[in-house]
């Protein structure tokens, strides 16, 4: 299949960029999160662990393989301790080709309840975002953490993690950043909903509706989020 991957020069620049919004947006604390490109089917760029995603340059982003041996980059420092998860996602899917994880506060709290982001509350995220549901518990950088989160790949287009924070994979690294986003976004309306005592989902005639859309807005995954019966 043809398969066109960025550039090493367009995929630093995206990642720089994406980590420069993450932080603005409050979506990663200190030197918390990462972001990864993929530019060849067994290769990708990722963040650096210790530095904010906010103040990354590009001599800081780290070439690996797909099994995660440093190829060139860096500046001496090490890649982000969750390169492992990113390394799982891409090997579940060859369409794949960005992996953003991040401590969004919203969508924490509700991984730190352990109650998915599937109410089907609102209709663009319905279509776009679909239902995110929580990975089980695991030890952050492990291997457990990492199959445990790709196991959603690539049915659905985000996972949160237990007591954790989210993950969030897409066809470039804008598309991860903005899928990233909208999870944190669908977090709050779903929280001022229950603090409103009123969390109600569409029905299912409408959720069909809304999936049916799907096709024509050129969104394939997600899954099937939550509806009512009435
Ligand atoms: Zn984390």
């Amino acid at each position: 299949m043809d398969r066109r991957y960025p550039s090493d020069a367009d995929a630093k620049r995206d990642i720089l960029e994406a980590g420069r919004r993450l932080y603005a947006r409050g979506l990663a604390a200190a030197n918390d999160g990462n972001i990864s490109a993929r530019v060849s089917h067994g290769h990708i760029w990722t963040t650096p662990s210790g530095v904010s995603k906010g103040f990354m340059t590009g001599d800081m982003l780290i070439k690996t393989d797909i099994d995660g041996n440093a190829i060139c980059g860096g500046s001496g420092k090490r890649p982000s301790s969750e390169l492992l998860l990113h390394l799982c996602v891409y090997r579940r899917s060859a369409d794949v080709l960005s992996v953003c994880h991040a401590h969004p506060p919203v969508a924490s709290a509700f991984a730190a309840a352990g109650i998915p982001l599937d109410a089907a509350l609102l209709q663009e995220a319905a279509v776009l975002l679909g239902a995110i549901h929580v990975a089980d518990y695991a030890e952050p950088g492990s291997l457990a953490l990492a199959e445990g989160a790709a196991a959603f790949c690539p049915e659905y287009n985000g996972v949160l993690l237990e007591h954790h924070g989210a993950v969030a994979w897409g066809g470039d690294v804008m598309g991860a950043l903005y899928t990233m986003e909208r999870i944190e976004f669908s977090a709050t309306v779903a929280m001022y909903s229950r603090l409103m005592g009123m969390e109600r989902p569409m029905t299912q005639r409408q959720i069909d509706a809304l999936m049916d859309l799907r096709a024509a807005w050129g969104v394939s995954g997600g899954g099937r989020p939550r509806g009512r019966d009435a």
